[in-house]
């Protein structure tokens, strides 16, 4: 099953709606969450933790899934809607920077390799 930015959020809104009702508002206290993550990401950056034989446990992909779980967190609390601020920000970088590719000109590509998994050559 496919999962999208707006699948994720809408998961995440949904668990803390029934886990932690008092907490969908803490927006401070999920930003330091996330800076947390982001220094625990730039140790296994340094020491290049990469996950092996799906031992996710201490590895840059563990760390990178924290940080985006509290991207998601934080952009919740506004009710803001990830997947649309995306694709208007690459539109303005389009302009700034000008590209021509579109992310509807690859989505169908990104659809077909969903479930594909990925060997550590694949990374390469
Ligand atoms: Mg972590």
């Amino acid at each position: 099953m496919s999962l999208t930015i707006r699948k994720m959020q809408k998961y995440l809104k949904e668990k803390y709606k029934r886990t932690k009702p008092e907490d969908m508002k803490n927006t401070q206290r999920y930003f330091l969450k996330l800076i947390e993550e982001v220094g625990e990401l730039a140790e296994v950056i340094r020491k290049n933790q990469r996950m092996v034989d799906n031992n996710i446990k201490g590895t840059i992909e563990e760390e990178l899934s924290d940080v985006l779980y509290y991207v998601l967190i934080i952009a919740n609390t506004y009710d803001i809607d990830l997947e649309e601020c995306f694709r208007m920000k690459e539109d303005l970088n389009r302009i700034k920077y000008g590209h021509t590719l579109k992310i509807d000109d690859i989505a169908e590509d990104i659809c077909a390799n969903t479930n594909t998994k990925f060997s550590r050559k694949d990374r390469i």
